[in-house]
């Protein structure tokens, strides 16, 4: 799958997508990212100007409809067809692993971060297929957000994950929490591993898991349990 960002901030993207987990499913081809510079797309030459001041006043500079526009139509080019333009913004809906697993049944997904007061609507109506927050709060741009998304998604991609690092008895993949982990050592401050996962009797470690998956969700996210 391939990930391609429209950023005035494009190395913020660096390690934080690229290393790790991510980084091995990158050298594995499985996975690409690619950063845009919206900036290169400005119509003003000397300056690299993107933003200008928001009509009817108020505080703050707005992103320009142009260079997102052009940047989008390279993007589409490059790739040789159309796909979903996600703008972060917090104004969208809110992203969830149901939507994390539905952007990864795609070829390739385009990302538009805002910075500042935001982006020119008029290019968002235009252009942009889907709105998405990463939650209810206020960042100073989509950057964070946008690799927040590609995180989740990539690691759905198929492979990325090996087989013991399956996502699929992860929380919010049944509507639930994740049962609680443990590893060496058995006591830990007094504090023991749980007599069950010591016995080596498989179903009834997964009887217990999938207990300890209801109470906990009961517990921190009873909101899940009423879904
Ligand atoms: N003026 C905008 C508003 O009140 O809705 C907020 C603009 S915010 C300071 C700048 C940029 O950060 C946004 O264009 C968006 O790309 C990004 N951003 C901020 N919070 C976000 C969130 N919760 N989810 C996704 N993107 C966010």
């Amino acid at each position: 799958m391939k990930f391609y960002v429209l950023t005035l901030f494009p190395e913020m993207f660096g390690n934080a997508v690229k290393g790790s987990i991510l980084g091995r499913a990158i050298e594995k081809d499985l996975i690409s990212i690619e950063e845009i510079n919206i900036r290169d797309f400005s119509h003003d030459k000397k300056h690299g100007k993107v933003d200008d001041y928001p009509y009817g006043g108020g505080a703050g500079m707005v992103m320009q409809a142009e260079p997102i526009y052009d940047a989008f139509m390279y993007v589409k080019e490059k790739a040789g067809h159309d796909m979903r333009l996600i703008y972060l913004t917090p104004q969208g809906s809110v992203f969830s692993q149901s939507k994390a697993h539905e952007f990864a049944m795609e070829e390739d997904v385009c990302l538009l971060c805002g910075h500042y007061e935001g982006v020119d609507e008029r290019v968002i109506e235009e252009i942009v297929t889907d709105r998405i927050s990463i939650g209810d709060y206020v960042l100073t741009g989509g950057e964070l957000p946008a690799m927040v998304m590609i995180d989740a998604i990539a690691r759905l991609v198929p492979g990325v994950l090996h087989n013991d690092e399956s996502s699929s008895t992860e929380s919010f993949e049944n509507g639930l929490l994740e049962y609680p982990q443990y590893t060496r050592p058995e006591e830990w401050r007094g504090r023991k591993v749980p007599d069950i996962l010591l016995s080596g009797h498989h179903a009834n470690v997964e009887k217990w898991r999938a207990e300890q998956s209801i109470i906990r969700t009961k517990m921190y996210r009873p909101d899940l349990i009423k879904e």
